[in-house]
């Protein structure tokens, strides 16, 4: 079974008001999920727009993160309010949890982005955390939400260092796709990968004009919100499980691990997940090309201000045995990193993450 996308999708400026009749004939006790303080003004207008439609909306925020915790929580509150829908309304972590409560419920949800930091919004996959941002699991779900809600005056609100972390996790999507899946020999995958080949060269072409948004060049950032939130959850959708993610998101996880005093979205993690599996490619693939693409990556990384080294995430590796718990979760059994064409180890993972963190990279 594969669930390619939303049922329906309402992108654009005045999204969230044209979807509201059709959020209306699929939902009357609906249970609005948000976390984040900053995106609490917007919540109160989603709240307010949708009394005005005559629904009984319930209220709930996350307290930490994509967490069982949180989830048990939610899960007793919608049940007790006798919601009917969950409207989830933020960053990915949101709209994971939302997605995720929705399916433990049989009830459907409705995503509304309030930046283009994840596809979360597109996507039938929930990644747990622990309540502390370790990264644990992710959940294939049986469906994408119902309704999409990609507001473009909503992720217009939303801090640039989101729009940053959602280029590079849909970056990641060519990267570890076409070294994961390129043999395979379905079409809907040889597809996939061909689409995240574009998006990466627009990604390329606009990130940066995007990141540094001026009215004139409008069409680049409308272009790389919805590259971000749409173009990449489609990829997920056509590619299915076999469209996979290898080593970019693995040391994610394994990044996760280690916690930090300045939290780091998704996405930030994922760009240096990328370039080490751009390494990697080069000395166990013995690809050429690799050494050409982290160079290309780096100048558009540093453009759009995301870290580049897991020093810059506040982590010392060569302290307190964190190389050594980097390379161990990320090659642990089941682990992504197993899906590359190529095997590679623990004493691999060290030593490219070694080569990034011991030497300042020439551009
Ligand atoms: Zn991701």
């Amino acid at each position: 079974m594969q669930s390619i996308s939303p049922e329906i999708i309402f992108r654009g400026d005045s999204a969230w008001i044209k979807s509201l009749p059709q959020i209306a004939k699929l939902t009357k006790r609906p249970l609005l999920l948000g976390r984040s303080l900053a995106t609490n003004n917007l919540r109160k207008k989603i709240y307010s727009d949708l009394e005005k439609e005559n629904l009984n909306v319930q209220e709930a925020n996350l307290q930490f993160d994509c967490c069982m915790e949180d989830l048990n929580r939610l899960k007793k509150i919608t049940l007790k309010n006798r919601c009917d829908s969950i409207i989830a309304s933020g960053g990915g972590k949101v709209l994971d949890a939302g997605k995720y409560l929705a399916e433990c419920l049989s009830i459907p949800c409705i995503t509304v982005p309030l930046s283009a930091s994840t596809c979360a919004g597109w996507t039938a996959l929930s990644n747990i955390y622990t309540t502390t941002g370790q990264f644990i699991e992710d959940v294939a779900l049986s469906s994408c939400p119902k309704i999409l809600v990609f507001d473009h005056g909503f992720i217009k609100t939303a801090p640039r260092r989101t729009l940053a972390s959602g280029i590079a996790d849909a970056l990641a999507k060519w990267y570890e796709s076409s070294l994961t899946s390129s043999k395979m020999d379905d079409g809907l995958v040889q597809h996939a990968i061909q689409i995240s080949r574009v998006l990466r060269d627009q990604l390329l072409i606009d990130g940066e004009k995007a990141f540094n948004y001026k009215y004139d060049e409008r069409l680049s950032w409308c272009n790389t919100i919805e590259a971000c939130g749409l173009t990449a959850g489609l990829i997920g959708g056509i590619g299915g499980e076999k469209c996979r993610t290898a080593a970019a998101h693995a040391i994610h996880n394994a990044i996760t691990q280690i916690i930090t005093p300045k939290k780091f979205l998704h996405g930030e993690i994922v760009g240096i997940g990328i370039l080490l599996q751009l390494k990697l490619e080069e000395i166990k693939n013995n690809n050429n090309l690799a050494n050409q693409s982290i160079k290309q990556l780096l100048v558009l990384m540093k453009e759009i201000n995301l870290p580049t080294t897991i020093s810059e995430l506040g982590i010392n590796v060569f302290e307190k045995n964190n190389l050594e718990k980097i390379a161990q979760f990320t090659c642990k059994d089941k682990s992504e990193i197993h899906f590359l064409p190529f095997a590679v180890n623990k004493e691999d993972i060290i030593k490219v993450i070694s080569y990034f963190e011991k030497q300042e990279i020439k551009i």
